[in-house]
């Protein structure tokens, strides 16, 4: 089966393979915040009995802040399954129990009518869905988080978003760590919300430029990379200039690589 795959939110949630009861496996939302809510309007458009698996890379409010509105939770007939890095049950209640005060959010999250059930898998080792095995990556971002790979059968598909490759930032960990991990990937999607020279001010703050970005792709040599978490600031032409920046890097190291920038609602093929 062809996998496909789309963006929703790349400014802004956790990347979340879904399985729909009319048997849609094999698509991969990745997507932040933003993503969410429109994608609960698709699923429900489709169907009303809805089961997702949500893979939470981290619990960061502009990963967070969609789940409220994805539509599905406040359905009965809704399961959804979660894992990913540790802390995301205590990362999804947050938004609706806070502890500062009453008055940000109208509903608590014990009232959600969707059934919500965390698997604590991944934590362990893969986490297998059907045919697809989904291993995890810490990621060098602040309080952590984890990366994702998706293989189902010869196509594998790698997700790092808030991810700093640099040597001085972060002691434990290094660019070269994430070369296995994304080993002849078919698509490897990436953190760049800088260019380098913003980078550079920007030490510890655990993202990434393009730069660094395209480097792991090439050192990994994989067939296409596309550039994600592009900064909030960040307008279309910036956007398309850094992958354009990219593509002549790959031209000059005369690489066979594939190059694309996050679009909102944009669709890709495995
Ligand atoms: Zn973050
Ligand atoms: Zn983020």
């Amino acid at each position: 089966m062809e996998n496909e795959g789309k963006v929703l939110g790349n400014k802004g949630i956790p990347s979340c393979p879904w399985k729909g009861h009319d048997d849609l496996w094999g698509k991969y939302h990745l997507s932040r915040e933003t993503g969410l809510r429109p994608l609960g309007e698709k699923l429900f458009a489709e169907e009303k009995k809805v089961d997702v698996y949500l893979l939470m890379t981290h619990i960061h409010w502009d990963h967070l802040l969609g789940f409220p509105f994805f539509a599905p939770i406040y359905e009965p007939t809704t399961k959804i399954f979660v894992d990913g890095f540790p802390t995301c049950m205590k990362g999804l209640r947050a938004p609706f129990d806070n502890k500062f005060g009453d008055g940000f959010f109208p509903i608590k999250f014990n009232d959600l009518r969707a059934e919500i059930q965390y698997l604590d898998r991944l934590n362990r080792g893969p986490l297998e869905i059907e045919d697809v095995v989904i291993d995890s990556i810490p990621l060098q971002h602040p309080q952590g988080g984890y990366g994702f790979r998706f293989r189902e059968g010869k196509k594998t598909l790698v997700f790092i978003t808030d991810n700093e490759l640099t040597e001085e930032a972060w002691s434990s960990w290094h660019p070269a760590d994430y070369v296995p991990f994304c080993k002849d990937a078919d698509i490897l999607i990436h953190d760049a919300q800088y260019t380098p020279e913003e980078r550079k001010k920007r030490s510890g703050w655990g993202h990434s430029d393009y730069a660094a970005a395209l480097e792991l792709a090439l050192d990994a040599h994989v067939k296409r990379l596309i550039l994600f978490h592009h900064d909030p600031t960040r307008k279309d032409p910036e956007v398309v200039s850094f992958q354009a920046k990219c593509e002549k890097l790959a031209r000059e190291r005369n690489a066979d690589i594939a190059i694309d920038a996050a679009r909102e609602a944009s669709e890709f093929t495995l």
